[in-house]
């Protein structure tokens, strides 16, 4: 049996050809330093650390010296090369790889992201609905109203005509305005660009479209295959 605890190795990344992960890409070789960084594995504890690098080592898009890692970071190398973390923790003795796609957690927390976006959209349009209703109940009852108002109160004069008709243009431009309600697909399309923001894929980014519950059935993420529901565990 293999004692996890003891297990300790080096990955050496850069450029130089000595590297245990030689990144050479002709075209932008510059990018990455000669010895650019270094990962340690101690037991199950796993850790980066960037050796002065030209162009940095990213740890979930923020720039480090050195860091503990988890299964679930995406390390690039100079902001560009993604390291498979898989490969990674797949080294260490015992280390269930599986880990490493498991975003059901994440996936989970997007429940809550749809299901805000559904009830504040909800709640947008039947603000606007009311307001437009309003506008129509305006429409209609403006000019009887204000008949009858100049005429039973203030007792009909033609005087109060142009009165009358100066009034009515006021209230029903009022009315007009309440039913454009331009707020509303103002309020829509900020509501939509901050949702598209967050409702993505946890690992990669990938945009989801559908309902929560439909991207739940599809287990799986169809950009990167990062596991968004864990298949239930049979129980005997
Ligand atoms: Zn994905």
């Amino acid at each position: 049996m293999i004692n996890q605890d003891s297990f300790n190795k080096v990955i050496r990344i850069g450029r130089s050809p000595e590297n245990d992960c030689c990144l050479l890409k002709e075209d932008d070789k510059q990018l990455v330093s000669r010895q650019h960084s270094v990962i340690y594995i101690n037991g199950k504890d796993v850790s980066i650390e960037d050796l002065n690098s030209a162009n940095g080592t990213y740890v979930n898009g923020f720039r480090i010296e050195k860091k503990v890692l988890h299964p679930k970071d995406t390390v690039r190398i100079a902001n560009k090369y993604a390291l498979n973390m898989k490969n990674i923790f797949g080294c260490i003795p015992g280390f269930n790889t599986d880990e490493c796609d498991d975003y059901s957690l994440e996936f989970e927390t997007l429940r809550n992201v749809w299901d805000r976006y559904e009830t504040q959209k909800a709640k947008i349009i039947k603000k606007s609905q009311n307001k437009q209703q309003w506008g129509k109940t305006c429409l209609v009852s403006i000019p009887i109203l204000g008949f009858i108002v100049i005429a039973r109160i203030f007792k009909w004069n033609e005087w109060y005509f142009p009165f009358y008709i100066g009034l009515n243009t006021l209230l029903t431009s009022v009315a007009f305005f309440l039913i454009r309600d331009k707020k509303k697909s103002e309020q829509l399309k900020k509501l939509e660009i901050d949702f598209r923001k967050i409702y993505r894929c946890p690992r990669c980014g990938y945009q989801l479209r559908e309902n929560w519950d439909l991207h739940h059935d599809q287990h799986n993420c169809p950009s990167c295959k990062a596991i968004w529901m864990k298949p239930v565990e049979p129980e005997f």
